[in-house]
């Protein structure tokens, strides 16, 4: 016979484990994705024509420039009573209403006051300054983690709060080629270490190089640094003097170092981190990938940051 089915008291493991159900209670991150098309235009009134020119190049021309904006919002919280941290359909009203309703198909300079540059409050619409304007709108919203903001998939944004702070990436590629040995042992020790990639000829690679920066906003150019600027310093201090190379003998580093992906992302932030500094940002990270099956990854400065670099992977799986 069974016995009747009683209510447990509410501090009995019994009840606690029913108060669990569908994982009630337990932490998560969510992601989701949101799309926009929008206009922009950098040019400051307190500089003449020439000097918008001189500084934001073809993005000052008049009327402006469009993108195809990709925005991912991270949110993180305990799961509710029905296994979810949020309802899908609230964060998407959100997101739509605070942010893509507003945007879409407008120019930035004009849809939101942050980017009213006759204001002196008024912010450059760069990709990191949106970035932060959008946070500071869907905060109020939603329990955010962090945000990544395409402008194009060579460049994007990433903010992780309500503050000054952002994270810049550029995409950029090169090729090379390379061999896999090392000087020191023999031809049957290294095919045991390297297999093919220690043949003697070389082989070669359409790498993809991306560059993270870490800065404060300026709050009138809405920039973390001179964004030209950082990308002619990877074109003159890795794509040009590595593209279409052979790596072991044409870049004086890997004549003594072994030229595994692990060691040109190395060697490309060592040679990148104080130039980076000079232009008032600091040299977060260097992904290097070599094939779509491997990629390197080196955080520049991971002992200051904490959890950031964990919060910037859940936005790059997205
Ligand atoms: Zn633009
Ligand atoms: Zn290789």
């Amino acid at each position: 016979m069974t016995p009747p089915v009683m209510a447990a008291p509410p501090d009995h493991p019994v009840a606690a484990a029913a108060e669990r159900r569908h994982g009630q209670g337990r932490p998560c991150v969510i992601t989701r994705r949101a799309s926009f098309s929008a206009s922009h235009r950098y040019w400051l009134p307190e500089l003449s024509a020439e000097q918008n020119l001189a500084r934001f190049g073809a993005c000052s021309l008049d009327p402006g420039h469009g993108h195809n904006y990709e925005l991912i919002v991270a949110m993180g919280g305990g799961l509710d009573a029905d296994g979810m941290v949020l309802n899908l359909s609230e964060v998407k009203h959100a997101i739509r209403e605070q942010v893509t309703a507003q945007l879409d198909f407008r120019c930035l300079n004009q849809a939101w006051p942050e980017f009213d540059l006759s204001s002196p409050e008024g912010m450059l619409p760069t990709t990191e300054a949106l970035a932060l304007a959008i946070w500071r709108r869907l905060a109020p919203h939603l329990p955010l983690m962090g945000l990544r903001l395409h402008e194009t998939e060579h460049l994007w944004a990433d903010v992780l709060g309500d503050s000054m702070e952002a994270f810049l990436t550029i995409r950029t590629h090169f090729a090379a080629a390379h061999r896999l040995a090392r000087p020191e042992l023999s031809p049957e020790e290294n095919d045991a270490i390297y297999g093919k990639c220690a043949r003697p000829h070389g082989h070669g690679h359409n790498y993809l190089l991306e560059v993270t920066v870490r800065g404060a906003i300026d709050p009138r150019t809405g920039m973390v640094c001179d964004l030209a600027a950082l990308q002619t310093l990877v074109d003159q201090l890795v794509v040009e003097p590595f593209d279409h190379t052979f790596l072991n003998k044409d870049v004086a580093h890997f004549a003594t170092t072994v030229p595994t992906a692990e060691n040109i992302a190395l060697h490309i932030a060592d040679l990148l981190s104080s130039p980076i500094a000079g232009l008032g940002a600091a040299l977060h990270k260097v992904r290097l990938q070599e094939s779509p099956n491997n990629a390197a990854e080196v955080f520049a400065e991971v002992p200051q940051l904490g959890m950031k670099p964990l919060a910037l992977d859940v936005l790059a799986a997205a």
